[in-house]
């Protein structure tokens, strides 16, 4: 399958990788929107959050750590910073494998929008 962020995890497309291990994978936002972007990915590929079946959820709440521990390192965890998921097209989803954006490093807008 081509997918971008399995190629990423494959390493067949370079990227500032913040942490790995078997099942997880953490790097730069090639685009990042604030000081601290990073994206937090399962190695396998599920496409969205609708995707996720409930043997998944050990590997998503890793992830939801992973990305608590990075900010921590990322020196952001006091002020404050956010987890993002976009799912599906009106969600906003531009990469079909799941990804987690951890964003912090300024004020950010209303995400409600
Ligand atoms: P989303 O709209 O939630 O699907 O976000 C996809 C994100 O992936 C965007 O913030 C892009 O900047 C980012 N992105 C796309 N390709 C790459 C890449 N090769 N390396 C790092 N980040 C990427
Ligand atoms: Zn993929």
């Amino acid at each position: 399958m081509d997918c971008v962020f399995c190629n990423i995890a494959a390493g067949k497309i370079p990227s500032t990788i913040v942490y790995q291990d078997k099942e997880i994978m953490a790097f730069r936002d090639i685009h990042p929107v604030a000081a601290t972007h990073i994206l937090i990915i399962p190695r396998r590929h599920i496409g969205s959050l609708v995707d996720i079946k409930t043997g998944d959820l050990p590997l998503i709440s890793r992830m939801v750590d992973t990305a608590n521990k990075l900010a921590k390192q990322e020196g952001v965890s006091e002020k404050g910073y956010r987890l993002v998921i976009n799912s599906g097209k009106e969600g906003g989803q531009l990469v079909q494998h799941l990804h987690m954006h951890l964003i912090g490093g300024r004020k950010l807008a209303d995400a409600l929008g």
